[in-house]
C-alpha cells in the first residue's frame, strides 16, 4: 500500500497518468503483487552538487552526473550567475539571419581549446541531432565536391550514437537499433577496438592496432565509396563503457586519410574531462574532421549541442547561391542563447580552475576504491579512463560468461544501490561510476561500498 503521507506517492501517481519515460517499459513502473515497482520511479524536487532530492526528502548520490551530462555538480553556482545573466539580456533569437554574442563567443573559445584544424562552429540542440548534422554534412562535403559515390558510414560494433533514425542506423547496440532495422541506413562495421576484446597475452595496444588492421581493410575494400567513419574516441559509453587504447584513433586518422573518408569524433559522452584531458582526441592528438559536443557543454543545465567542422569542409558549401551547396539544416533552438551562455561558464571554469588536476587525485581515488572489485568471482574486468570506471559483472569471471539478459541481473544492482541512496544506472550488467566532478571523499567512499553491495546483490543467485 502507498504511504498516504508519502508526497512522492501522490506525484507517482499523476506522473504515470501523464508521463511516457525516456528508455523505459513503463509497465516496469507498473507495482507487482509484491507492492512493489520493478524499476522505482523517483520523483525529484531539488538537486545541489552531486545529490538529488526527492520529495519525501530522501537523497541521492548521482554517480553517473544524470546520464553524463553534469560536470561540476547540479546547480553549479557559476552556471546559475552565468544563466540569470543571459536571461536579463536575451531569451532566444533565430540563428538564421542573425547573430548574437554568447554563440560567437563559446564558438571562438570552443575552436581554442579543441583540436587544431577545426574551424566552424554548427550549433544543435541535443546530441542526436549533433550526429544527424555531421552525417549529413559528411555526405553532402562530397556530393559538393562531386563524388557522389561516397553515400556510406563506417561505424563502430558496439558504438553508440544516439536513437534518431540517422544516429541509431550507425549506433551498434541492439537492444536500441535492432526494432528500427528495417527503416535504417546500414552502415559498414568496423571492428571495436575494446581491449576487453583482447586475445589472451594481447594488451590493449594490441587489440587496438588488430582492430585498426580491420578498419584498412574495410576501407580498401569498400574505401571510394565511404562518406566518413563516426566513432567515440577512448570510450564507447553506451555500449558498455567499452575502452580502448589511444593509438587506435591515430591509426584511424591515417586509414580515413589515405582514404578520402573524414573522420567524426563522436566526443558526446566523452569530451570535457570524463577521459582525462578536456577531449579524448587530445590524448593521441588526432583532429578529426568533425567533432561532435553536447552533454557536458552546458555542464548539464541546458540542452545544447555543437557540431566543429574544418576550413575544408565549410569551404566545400560556399559559393554562389545557384550552386545549390548550402547547408540547409535547421533546429528552432540552434544556439540558444541561455544554453551558449551556460557553456561560457563551463569554458571559463575549465579555464580558471584547475579542474583537469583535481580529476586526477579523484580518478586515482576512484581506482583504489573500485581494485578490490577485480577480486571478485563475478566480475571479469574492472576498467577505467579517466573520471569513468566500469565494472563487469558476469556469471563465471574465469570464463567471463555473461549473465542471461533476460535474468536482469543489473537490475538488481541498481534497485539495491537506490535503496541505499545512490544513483547508479548500470548498461546492462555493467556497472560503472561517471560522478560530477565535485565529488567528496565520502561520497566516493559511499559509492564503493554500496556498488560492492550492488555487485553481491545483482549476482547472488
Ligand atoms: N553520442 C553519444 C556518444 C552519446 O553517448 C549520446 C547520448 N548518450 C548521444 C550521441 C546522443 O545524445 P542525446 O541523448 O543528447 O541525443
Amino acid at each position: 500500500m502507498a504511504d498516504p503521507t508519502s508526497r512522492n506517492a501522490a506525484w507517482i501517481h499523476r506522473d504515470l497518468a501523464v508521463l511516457w519515460h525516456p528508455c523505459t517499459q513503463m509497465h516496469d513502473h507498473a507495482v507487482g503483487p509484491d507492492g512493489t515497482r520493478t524499476i522505482p520511479l523517483l520523483p525529484i524536487a531539488s538537486a545541489q552538487g552531486a545529490w538529488l532530492t526527492d520529495m519525501d526528502g530522501r537523497r541521492y548520490l548521482d554517480a553517473v552526473s544524470s546520464w553524463w551530462t553534469c560536470l561540476f555538480g547540479h546547480r553549479d553556482p557559476r552556471l546559475v550567475a552565468a544563466l540569470q545573466a543571459q536571461l536579463d539580456a536575451l531569451d532566444h533569437v533565430l540563428l538564421a539571419g542573425f547573430g548574437h554574442a554568447p554563440a560567437i563567443e563559446l564558438a571562438e573559445e570552443l575552436l581554442r581549446v579543441t583540436p587544431p584544424g577545426l574551424a566552424k562552429v554548427f550549433y544543435a540542440d541535443n546530441g542526436s541531432a549533433a550526429v544527424e548534422i555531421a552525417l549529413k554534412l559528411a555526405f553532402h562535403y562530397h556530393r559538393n565536391r562531386g563524388a557522389t559515390r561516397r553515400t556510406r558510414f563506417v561505424a563502430l560494433s558496439g558504438g553508440y550514437h544516439g536513437e534518431t533514425l540517422g544516429a541509431l542506423a550507425v549506433t551498434d547496440v541492439p537492444l536500441y537499433r535492432e526494432t528500427y532495422a528495417p527503416l535504417l541506413l546500414q552502415p559498414l562495421l568496423a571492428p571495436s577496438p575494446d581491449a576487453y576484446l583482447a586475445a589472451p597475452g594481447e594488451d590493449a595496444e594490441h587489440c587496438a592496432l588488430r582492430a585498426a588492421q580491420g578498419l584498412r581493410e574495410l576501407l580498401a575494400a569498400h574505401g571510394d565509396t565511404v562518406c566518413a567513419l563516426i566513432l567515440e574516441p577512448l570510450v564507447q559509453c553506451a555500449g558498455g563503457m567499452r575502452m580502448h587504447h589511444p593509438r587506435y584513433l591515430s591509426e584511424a586518422r591515417k586509414a580515413c586519410d589515405e582514404h578520402g573518408v573524414l573522420l567524426i569524433a563522436d566526443e558526446i559522452a566523452v569530451g570535457f574531462g570524463r577521459t582525462g584531458t578536456l577531449f579524448a582526441c587530445e590524448q593521441p592528438g588526432v583532429s578529426p574532421d568533425l567533432m561532435l559536443l553536447s552533454k557536458g557543454l552546458t555542464g548539464g543545465m541546458l540542452p545544447l549541442a555543437a557540431v566543429l567542422a574544418t576550413q575544408r569542409i565549410y569551404d566545400a558549401f560556399y559559393a554562389e547561391h545557384v550552386t545549390r551547396k548550402a547547408f540547409l539544416h535547421s533546429h528552432s533552438y540552434t544556439g540558444n542563447p541561455l544554453a551558449c551562455a551556460v557553456a561560457r561558464a563551463v569554458l571559463r571554469t575549465f579555464a580558471g580552475e584547475p579542474i583537469l588536476e583535481h580529476n586526477r587525485a579523484t580518478a586515482a581515488r576512484m581506482r583504489d576504491l573500485a581494485a578490490p572489485l577485480t577480486a571478485h568471482p563475478h566480475v571479469a574486468q574492472v576498467r577505467q579512463t579517466g573520471m569513468i570506471v566500469a565494472i563487469e559483472t558476469v556469471a563465471d569471471a574465469r570464463t567471463r560468461r555473461s549473465f542471461p539478459a533476460l535474468e536482469r541481473r543489473g537490475l538488481r544492482a541498481y534497485r539495491h544501490a537506490l535503496a541505499r541512496g545512490v544513483l547508479l544506472r548500470p548498461l546492462g550488467d555493467v556497472l560503472y561510476w561517471m560522478p560530477p566532478y565535485c565529488v567528496g571523499e565520502d561520497e566516493l567512499a559511499l559509492l564503493a561500498t554500496v556498488t560492492a553491495e550492488a555487485v553481491d546483490a545483482a549476482c547472488a543467485d
